[in-house]
């Protein structure tokens, strides 16, 4: 008796076909987009020592309470999944002794992120990060420089349209301290009416309430006091000078003093690429200033900015999927010409045309398989064609078929 069939784990999901060609889009365009801007690509592992996340996300964040994937693995080591990659990035820098030497560094990456969530559209276990950070940089040109990288990818993938920037500043130590007092008076003031979570944050990380999903609090924040009246002059000209460097680069900006992002070691600037085109689950990409975190990873102090962003969100915004590129069909008629095919689709190949032989069939069963590839061309060898060192060249959306040369066959198709 044949077994059961198994299933992908919850929130997992096979990227196949269409599906995967949006990912790959969304991949490529970064990719392409940020080595014009001169980050260089890093992989770190997908599990790293559990201390990694749990010192640099902060004891109260979402992910490290409720999300993270964590085991103990068979040499009793407690590692974990990577539910974001700053923090690995950070490590590496550290890890590797480049802390020193060539700063900032710009780092992009791309790959799976792990988080135990509740899945939804949009919002999955297992899903897929692109990031871009600068490191070792404390000056407001590189906040503008790694967010105009970040709206160029949305620029280029064409979905730019319907997305906007929110922007706030979290400032500097002295000025999130004058803040954290206002915000404490204030949530002491409503502490019953918070939820649990949130009475936590409150005695730990109160900006943190800022960033809650929970109804009641988000009504407790629309009337919080924002960070601006508590700014020193140096906070508030960092934050002036990001805001005209983005207006230069042409980027369009909206001030939200309630973006706090939901990790912990952000200063200065924190910010959110937000769609109304996705539900709930509208935030595309986001990021800020973490001048902290290279430290609590054993480096030097290390100013540092970035973002990272959801390839399936983006992937969903795409307008049009990408087509599957149309093969050219070589055909032989008959097994006796099949190592002549062969030898041509191959020089198909090399001259970058993408190329199918069928494996099996008659004449009218291989040409079947051709339409089913959708392939633009056919060429059929047969054994006189062989022999004379000619091709039928037959184009199958015009339905038009001549006799040529090989080479010339080559030539006209990779053209
Ligand atoms: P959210 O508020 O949606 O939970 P977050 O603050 O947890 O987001 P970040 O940690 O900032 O998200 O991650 C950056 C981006 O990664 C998000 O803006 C989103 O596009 C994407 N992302 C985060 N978690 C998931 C998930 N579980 N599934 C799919 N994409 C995700
Ligand atoms: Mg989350």
């Amino acid at each position: 008796m044949a077994s059961p069939a198994l299933q992908p784990v919850r929130g997992t999901r096979d990227l196949i076909g269409e599906e995967h060609r949006r990912h790959h889009r969304v991949i490529d365009t970064a990719r392409r987009a940020t080595a014009l801007y001169g980050f260089e690509e890093w992989a770190t592992p997908v599990f790293e020592d559990t201390r990694v996340f749990a010192r640099s996300l902060g004891d109260t964040s979402d992910v490290v309470t409720k999300e993270m994937y964590s085991f103990t693995d068979r040499g009793g080591d407690s590692v974990t999944l990577r539910p974001e990659n700053t923090a690995g990035i950070c490590r590496a820098l550290v890890s590797n002794g480049l802390t020193q030497s060539n700063l900032p560094r710009k780092v992009f990456y791309a790959g799976p992120m792990f988080r135990y969530e509740r899945p939804q559209k949009g919002r999955y276990r297992q899903f897929h990060q692109i990031g871009a950070e600068i490191l070792g940089a404390a000056e407001p040109l590189a906040d503008a420089e790694v967010i105009a990288a970040g709206w160029d990818i949305l620029t280029r993938l064409g979905i730019s349209d319907g997305v906007v920037l929110e922007i706030n500043t979290l400032g500097d130590a002295e000025s999130r301290d004058a803040y954290r007092a206002a915000l404490v008076a204030h949530f002491t003031a409503h502490r019953d009416a918070l939820s649990d979570d949130s009475r936590v944050r409150l005695e730990k990380n109160p900006l943190r309430i800022l960033d809650s999903k929970d109804e009641g609090d988000r009504r407790i924040v629309a009337t919080a006091p924002t960070i601006e009246p508590h700014l020193t002059p140096a906070a508030a000209a960092f934050f002036d000078a990001v805001l005209r460097h983005l207006a230069t680069l042409g980027v369009p900006t909206r001030k939200n003093p309630r973006i706090v992002r939901g990790l912990d070691y952000y200063s200065h600037t924190a910010f959110e690429f937000v769609t109304d085109r996705l539900g709930a689950q509208g935030t595309v990409m986001a990021g800020g200033r973490y001048d902290g975190l290279v430290e609590e990873m054993g480096g030097p102090p290390t100013p540092s900015v970035g973002w990272a962003a959801g390839v399936e969100r983006l992937a969903m915004l795409l307008s049009a999927s990408p087509a599957a590129p149309r093969p050219v069909a070589v055909i032989p008629v008959g097994e006796a010409q099949e190592d002549a095919a062969l030898g041509l689709v191959q020089r198909l190949r090399a001259a970058g045309v993408v190329a199918e032989i069928a494996y099996k069939g008659n004449l009218k069963r291989r040409m079947e398989r051709a339409n089913k590839l959708s392939a633009r061309a056919a060429l059929i060898l047969g054994e006189a064609e062989a022999a004379a060192g000619v091709v039928q060249l037959r184009d199958l959306d015009a339905g038009t078929q001549d006799s040529v040369a090989i080479d010339e066959a080559i030539r006209r198709l990779s053209a």
